[in-house]
């Protein structure tokens, strides 16, 4: 195949070349109203045209390099509880791929991953909408979590932060202790 990016020959749909230069991480850390810490390592509009491959077949394996490309390392040199977890928000599968799944997958040499622990009972979609609708349209998490057990969030963007902080406060509420969060991409709008 060739590489999404430069179109040279390549493995995987992102090749060596491509990852190690334009999709290098920076690292940025976002403190959300909750006291919630979100590390992120691009910048949205940097990797816009790879997150919209999600829950396609190349989508996640494009995801999967991007966890191992950035998430990963950046895990690595953490000081973790023993045992703790990695929460994908809202594992639902819509359209056969859970990409918040595929980056959880990825990381479960340092965080186990719980997939299904925490489901969203609404779907709509948050996508081009502004802060309001997304306060009036909650995502009732529910969380199947043990109590007393850390735990990491995962998701690829983090935008107003409203559902990352709903997953908080729901996961806090049964007991669990949320360390962070972890996202690809911020894409904070000013
Ligand atoms: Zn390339």
């Amino acid at each position: 195949m060739r590489c999404h990016l430069c179109l040279q020959w390549s493995w995987q749909p992102l090749c060596k070349t491509c990852l190690s230069t334009l999709l290098e991480p920076t690292p940025a850390k976002r403190i959300l109203e909750s006291g919630l810490k979100v590390y992120s390592f691009y910048q949205y509009s940097e990797i816009a045209n790879l997150l919209h491959t999600k829950h396609t077949y190349i989508g996640a394996k494009i995801f999967a390099q991007l966890a191992k490309n950035s998430m990963l390392p950046f895990l690595q040199q953490f000081d973790f509880p023993k045992g703790a977890y990695g929460i994908p928000i809202d594992d639902h599968v819509r359209h056969g791929y859970a990409h918040s799944a595929v980056l959880a997958k990825e990381l479960k040499s340092i965080l186990k991953p719980l997939y299904g622990s925490l489901r969203a009972q609404n779907h709509e979609t948050y996508s081009g909408q502004k802060l309001a609708f997304r306060l009036s349209h909650k995502r009732d998490f529910i969380s199947t979590c043990n109590e007393g057990i850390s735990v990491v969030l995962i998701d690829d963007i983090v935008t107003t932060g409203t559902t990352l902080q709903e997953a908080q406060k729901v996961l806090e509420k049964n007991g669990v202790k949320v360390l962070f969060a972890l996202v690809l991409a911020d894409a904070k709008e000013n």
